[in-house]
C-alpha cells in the first residue's frame, strides 16, 4: 500500500494546525508549526481565502493525513460509511478508529500513527492471540491487542509505552501495563474521538 514518506510538518504547515503526527517533538517548541506559522512552499505566505470547495477539500485532507491514508483507501472508507446505518461522517471517522494502527497508537505502543503502522507491518502485535500484520485490520468491541512476546523487549515499544503514560487513554480503549496489552472495548462515539475536525465537510465534497 502507498504511504506519504514526505516530511510530517510540512503536512500540519498545509493544513494551518497540528496534526501531532509526530509524538513528543509535537509538544515542544520545535514543533514545525511554533517555528513557521505558514504553509510551506513558494506561495505559503501569501494564501488568499479559501473557496467553500477549498474548505471542504482541506478539511478532508486534514482527517487523511491525520490517519495517514492515501485517497483512494480513504474513498472507500467513505463509500462504506456511506452504505452504513447512521451519520455518514461519524461512522467515517469510526472506521477509522477501528484500524489496528490507529489503536496500537491510541494503546501507547508507538509514538504516531506512522511508527504505529510500521510496527504492525513488521509483525509485532497479536489480535486475540492471533499473529496480524495489516494495518488496515478493523478490530472489533472486545478484541485484545498485544505485543508478540519476542517484541516485548522492542525499545521503539518500550520508549512509546512510557511516553504514552502522559498522553492518557481514550474511553474506548482498556490497557493493563502488567500484560502489556489492550482492549478495543467499544466503538467510539464522535465526542470521544475529540479530533478538531468538520467531518460533515468530507461527506459535503464526496457527495457533490
Ligand atoms: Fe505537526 Fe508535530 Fe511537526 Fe508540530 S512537530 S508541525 S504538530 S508533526
Amino acid at each position: 500500500m502507498a504511504r506519504y514518506t514526505g516530511p510530517l510538518c510540512r503536512l500540519c504547515r498545509r493544513e494551518g494546525e497540528k496534526l501531532f503526527l509526530k509524538g513528543t517533538r509535537c509538544y515542544t517548541e520545535k514543533c514545525g508549526i511554533e517555528r513557521r506559522k505558514y504553509a510551506p512552499g513558494q506561495h505559503g505566505q501569501g494564501r488568499g481565502k479559501l473557496s467553500d470547495y477549498g474548505i471542504q477539500l482541506r478539511e478532508k485532507q486534514k482527517v487523511r493525513r491525520i490517519y495517514g491514508i492515501m485517497e483512494r483507501q480513504f474513498r472507500l472508507y467513505f463509500e462504506r460509511a456511506s452504505r452504513m446505518k447512521g451519520v455518514t461522517g461519524e461512522i467515517l471517522l469510526q472506521l477509522l478508529e477501528r484500524r489496528l494502527d490507529a489503536s496500537v497508537y491510541r494503546m501507547g505502543f508507538a509514538a504516531n500513527r506512522r511508527e504505529a503502522r510500521q510496527l504492525v507491518n513488521h509483525g509485532h502485535f497479536k489480535v486475540n492471540g492471533r499473529s496480524v500484520d495489516i494495518p488496515s485490520f478493523l478490530l472489533k468491541p472486545g478484541d485484545v491487542v498485544e505485543v508478540r512476546e519476542t517484541s516485548k523487549e522492542c525499545s521503539t515499544i518500550t520508549e512509546s509505552l512510557a511516553i504514552a503514560e502522559h498522553r492518557g487513554l481514550p474511553a474506548w480503549i482498556e490497557f493493563e501495563a502488567k500484560a502489556v496489552k489492550g482492549t478495543f472495548v467499544r466503538i467510539p462515539s464522535r465526542d470521544e474521538i475529540q479530533l478538531p475536525v468538520q467531518e460533515q465537510l468530507i461527506v459535503e465534497l464526496y457527495s457533490k
